[in-house]
């Protein structure tokens, strides 16, 4: 939607907003081929349907399925994002039910939207409670998708799309949840607010950074529910939930090797592809010493039970002084993310260097991401790393827009032992919530930046195989997963945003 003086004044002017808003919801929704709001899968000729889908679906995860198929049809690819267009359609989703949404702007098509559910006329941010997904998606290789990554086709139980969990599942579980407390007329105990926000994906000019630089104020809370942690599935049943209470930390490093250019018929001793190879060579086999933050302590403690004899064994020996290094390693190989969790990582991803095949070119270039835990610093690792590398040809240069170190969420608060991993506990079977420290970085580390109690669930159970397609090919969401996570949303927000 092409931006112009009369959205301008549309955003200014509250109520008429709504009704632009609503009128923009209402196109989207007649544009759309049936969507599952409309039709369930097992009315669908020829589409079995999802086992748990079927007959106990409430009402209210069947609309959250339709408003998710919207929104994987509105692309949202960041880059460029284009938010704003979501962002209406959200705001219209919001209308529809009386409620008042803002849109925020950021940068040129690029939107965030904000909602609030107000307790009492005083307000009390520190007491609010906010409900955060975010409207962008990582790009997509279309040609290596088995459907269309925008179509948000449903296929045996799945509704596949770029978004489907990351993190427009999230999004469409926080709009259900906050209409259905608005439809319930709860009697709330603190202010609940939906954010939904840009940028997310590249941390750039449109993320909650500029957010809450500019519009703190209308979403400023002391508690968060986010993306960030997962309810991990083993064998078909929930092992534990993760719930996110701090995160690593990003930085890129350029490693530069400078040397003499020339006719490629002459190897020259001072080349730099081959100074940046064996620099890139070393560094993809260095591992960072083992640090456990107290999350990642608390994480481990309880996941040794629920692992098998032989893993738990080595789980149980990381921190003992005679068995405790072989056991960092045995663990470490055993999963990548349980390796990240425990160092520093270090991983080359881009290489740049020459622009013939015959001419030795002067510079050859590596970007190395890193991630560090959080407490570490970028110095001591490219300290490290210089004396691994031990070249005087080749340079290691920090760059700018590193990632913030941010406090973790408390473990102690109501809100994490008493709501959330209760709730958890006891929507999953008995399956533990556990304290996790992700490998990636969400839109929380700018909010407990600002003292916000913030933590990551995506609620729906979801297999590794699903898991692993998240920023890959075929992203999906199993609709049982999705209502599942709805309910068990619901009832975290229920238990703590209302007096009962
Ligand atoms: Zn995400």
């Amino acid at each position: 939607m092409a931006a112009s003086r009369d959205e301008e004044d549309g955003f200014v002017n509250g109520k008429r907003m709504i009704q632009v808003l609503a009128g923009a919801a209402a196109l989207t929704m007649a544009a759309n081929i049936p969507v599952t709001a409309q039709v369930t899968p097992a009315e669908r000729p020829g589409i079995p349907a999802s086992p748990a889908a079927v007959p106990s679906t409430p009402a209210i995860s069947k609309e959250a399925q339709g408003w998710l198929a919207d929104l994987i049809k509105i692309n949202t690819s960041n880059p460029p994002g284009n938010e704003q267009i979501a962002a209406m359609y959200v705001a219209g989703v919001l209308a529809r039910e009386g409620i008042k949404a803002e849109l925020l702007d950021l940068t040129p098509g690029r939107s965030a939207v904000v909602a609030r559910l107000q307790r009492s006329a005083v307000a009390e941010p520190s007491r609010a409670l906010l409900l955060v997904a975010h409207l962008d998606t990582v790009p997509v290789d279309k040609s290596r998708w088995s459907v269309d990554p925008f179509g948000a086709v449903i296929k045996d139980g799945y509704l596949y799309g770029r978004g489907a969990i990351d993190d427009k599942g999230m999004l469409a579980a926080n709009l259900a949840v906050f209409i259905e407390l608005k439809r319930s007329m709860a009697h709330l105990s603190r202010d609940v607010i939906f954010l939904a926000t840009a940028d997310e994906e590249t941390s750039g000019d449109a993320s909650i950074r500029m957010l809450i630089a500019k519009h703190w104020d209308r979403f400023a809370a002391g508690f968060a529910i986010n993306e960030g942690g997962n309810v991990f599935l083993k064998n078909g049943k929930v092992q534990y939930t993760g719930v996110q209470a701090s995160e690593k930390v990003a930085f890129n490093i350029s490693v530069i090797a400078r040397g003499t250019s020339g006719h490629a018929s002459q190897p020259l001793k001072d080349n730099p592809v081959v100074h940046l190879s064996a620099a890139v060579a070393k560094i993809g086999n260095y591992s960072a010493p083992v640090h456990f933050t107290s999350i990642v302590r608390r994480y481990f403690e309880g996941l040794a039970p629920l692992e098998d004899d032989e893993i738990g064994k080595w789980i149980r020996s990381m921190d003992t002084p005679d068995r405790g290094e072989h056991a960092q390693r045995v663990i470490s190989d055993a999963s990548p993310l349980w390796n990240s969790m425990l160092r520093d990582t270090i991983s080359p991803t881009v290489l740049t260097a020459g622009f013939a095949n015959n001419v030795i070119p002067p510079e050859a270039r590596a970007n190395l991401n890193v991630r560090l835990l959080p407490g570490d610093t970028i110095d001591a690792v490219l300290k490290d790393l210089n004396k691994l590398v031990n070249d005087p040809l080749v340079k290691l240069e920090v760059q700018p827009n590193a990632g913030l170190a941010a406090p973790p969420s408390s473990l102690e608060s109501d809100f994490y032992g008493v709501m959330i991993t209760k709730v958890v506990t006891q929507e999953f079977a008995g399956a533990p919530a556990l304290p996790f420290q992700s490998t990636w970085l969400t839109d929380s580390a700018q909010l407990r930046l600002h003292n916000v109690q913030a933590y990551g669930l995506v609620p729906f159970p979801l297999a590794q195989e699903d898991l692993r397609r998240m920023h890959g090919d075929d992203e999906r969401i199993p609709l049982a997963s999705f209502d599942k996570g709805v309910e068990v949303l619901r009832k975290i927000v229920t238990e703590f945003a209302t007096a009962h």
